[in-house]
């Protein structure tokens, strides 16, 4: 085929932008590009920041059997180093076509860019070594689309001080993400005795806020109680993993989802990140120190329950000194709170 329909492009566009979910959008636009590269397969990687350089998270793979996704890490050191290929395609921020010569087939890369900088990275193999330039053509332009359509995604999934994701996607990623616990909580040979590996392992809820900020308001005013807010932001970004997820929920409050946690090790990030504000001097206001509830989040949990928990846990933390990380099942098992009546199915420890 030497050329692309109208009709086809105008479809394509239209499923595009019919998605408001940024991990089914991945799917999608790694679809479409499979479908108009005529290729075998599409994966999609994220780029996340490593302490050692920059790495890929290869997250979905589309196939013409359907999309399929990739299993998360927990730990972002066990994910390739961006080298080679990969590294060219997004330094130079242009598609890259891979190919021996007289191969029939070849592959291409392509960056993917959100509105400041290289975001993550598309990798189709498979291709028609022939393909003709419309084909190229209208890829480019797919791609163009995808990043305008996240960029207004962006725009409205954001908090504006604080660029952490906003109280309203929220939910929507709470309810994903229980979904796909199902699945992985799935397996019917859970042996109970073995320590749960990174897949298996639960995830968590904190509520992270900020203690007598109303004083820093009332005492430097409101600009600069604004700066400690966003400082605070960038704090937690560097705190915790890529696959954990941030929330400004309001005013001065805080959640943190931490990904895949194992019980034991649940409580330190929270723990650091306390211990970093509480040891930082904010340039005007000086210091600064935050009180923090968490919760494991179970299975049949909902946004609600697991929120409410975390909460109560971090006003037990406010009642009882401030500056301190609770989590709600240790209060709950101390006697300290009284477990909820609907809670039954979630393990004390
Ligand atoms: P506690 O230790 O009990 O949490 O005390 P607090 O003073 O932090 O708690 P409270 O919830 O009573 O006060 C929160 C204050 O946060 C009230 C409001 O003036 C301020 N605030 C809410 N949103 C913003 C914002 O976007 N910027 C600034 N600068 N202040 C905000
Ligand atoms: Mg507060
Ligand atoms: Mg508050």
């Amino acid at each position: 085929m030497l050329s692309v329909p109208t009709s086809t492009l105008i479809e394509t566009v239209a499923d595009l932008t019919a998605e408001r979910d940024r991990d089914s959008l991945e799917g999608s636009v790694a679809q479409l590009l499979r479908a108009q590269l005529g290729a075998s397969s599409v994966t999609y990687m994220r780029l996340v920041a490593g302490e050692d350089g920059a790495r890929l998270w290869p997250v979905l793979r589309a196939t013409a059997d359907g999309t399929q996704r990739l299993r998360e890490t927990g730990d972002p050191r066990l994910l390739p180093a961006v080298s080679g290929s990969h590294a060219r395609c997004l330094d130079e921020r242009a598609a890259l076509r891979l190919s021996t010569r007289d191969a029939p087939r070849c592959g291409y890369l392509f960056p993917v860019l959100s509105e400041r900088e290289p975001i993550g990275l598309i990798e189709a193999v498979g291709v028609d070594a022939m393909l003709p330039p419309e084909r190229e053509a209208a890829v480019a332009n797919l791609l163009r689309i995808y990043r305008n359509h996240l960029a207004l995604l962006d725009y409205g999934e954001h908090d504006t001080l604080t660029s952490l994701r906003n109280r309203r996607t929220f939910d929507a990623d709470f309810s994903r993400m229980l979904r796909e616990q199902a699945v992985v909580d799935a397996p019917a040979d859970v042996d109970e005795s073995r320590t749960p590996a990174p897949q298996d392992a639960p995830h968590w809820l904190a509520v992270v806020d900020v203690d007598r900020f109303k004083r820093i308001n009332d005492e430097y005013g409101h600009l600069y109680g604004d700066e400690v807010l966003l400082l605070l932001a960038q704090m937690m970004r560097a705190q915790f993993r890529p696959i954990d997820r941030l929330y400004r929920f309001g005013g001065e409050e805080f959640v943190v989802v931490l990904s895949r946690t194992a019980i034991d090790v649940a409580r330190s990030p929270l723990e650091r990140l306390r211990a970093s504000v509480e040891a930082r001097t904010f340039s005007r206001v000086g210091r600064v120190t935050v009180s923090i509830g968490y919760t494991r989040i179970g299975p049949l949990d909902d946004t609600a329950g697991a929120f409410g928990r975390a909460d109560a846990a971090l006003y037990h933390a406010k009642e009882t000194g401030r500056n301190q990380v609770l989590g709600w099942e240790a209060l709950v098992a101390a006697g300290h709170l009284a477990p909820k009546s609907n809670d039954a199915e979630l393990e004390l420890f």
